[in-house]
């Protein structure tokens, strides 16, 4: 059987990469699978352990970089996060394409890693959409939304600086900005 893709995709928290790809996910013929990662970040309203991410201590985090049990992991604004390595494998083994939603630094580790990975990073139409966007989704306060709409500023000028990502796509229109990855997607399912 022939390994699966392993999919970076990436984006500035508040972009709506969350929701291009929960429509991804449904797509059948995508044959996806979904990483999910281990953080010391706490739980938002509605997110679910084992689910959204495998919520856990500094101290057991420590102890899964410790035993080599992640294959990349970066600390993003005041927490770490990172992939499990296990699943990663045993999924492309069965022949999904697995899909890593993460940030830049974890980002350039797989790359490195796995040089045939594919990636993708979404862009929003602007700084200002974005920073509504965090706002609306009301899930962080004042202070964290200011840390990562800098955050966002300094990300992509970093990302403008390097040419690391294979596929920028902007969300500008969400529906447009699904076909697209798909279409990326299918592409490299080809190949
Ligand atoms: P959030 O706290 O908004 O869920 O995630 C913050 C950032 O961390 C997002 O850019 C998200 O993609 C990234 N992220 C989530 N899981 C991982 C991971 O396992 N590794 C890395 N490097 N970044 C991650």
């Amino acid at each position: 059987m022939k390994k699966g893709l392993l999919i970076v995709f990436s984006g500035l928290s508040g972009v709506g990469k969350g929701t291009i790809l929960a429509e991804l996910m449904k797509m059948e013929d995508l044959n996806l699978a979904y990483s999910v990662s281990m953080t010391t970040r706490d739980p938002r309203p509605g997110e679910v352990d084992g689910v959204n991410y495998f919520f856990v201590s500094k101290k057991r985090f420590l102890e899964a970089v410790k035993n080599g049990e992640l294959l990349e992991h970066a600390r993003f604004v005041d927490n770490d996060y990172g992939t499990p390595k296990a699943y990663v494998d045993e999924q492309r083994q069965l022949g999904k394409n697995v899909v890593l939603e993460i940030e830049i630094k974890g980002a350039r580790q797989i790359m490195e890693k796995c040089p045939d990975s594919l990636s993708i990073y979404i862009v929003p139409p602007s700084i200002e959409e974005l920073e509504r966007r965090l706002r609306e989704r009301q899930s962080e306060d004042d202070q964290t939304i200011m840390k990562r709409v800098s955050k966002a500023r300094q990300e992509l000028k970093e990302l403008q600086e390097s040419d690391i990502y294979e596929h920028i796509v902007c969300n500008d229109d969400l529906d447009k900005a699904i076909a697209e990855v798909r279409e990326i997607i299918l592409t490299e399912m080809k190949k």
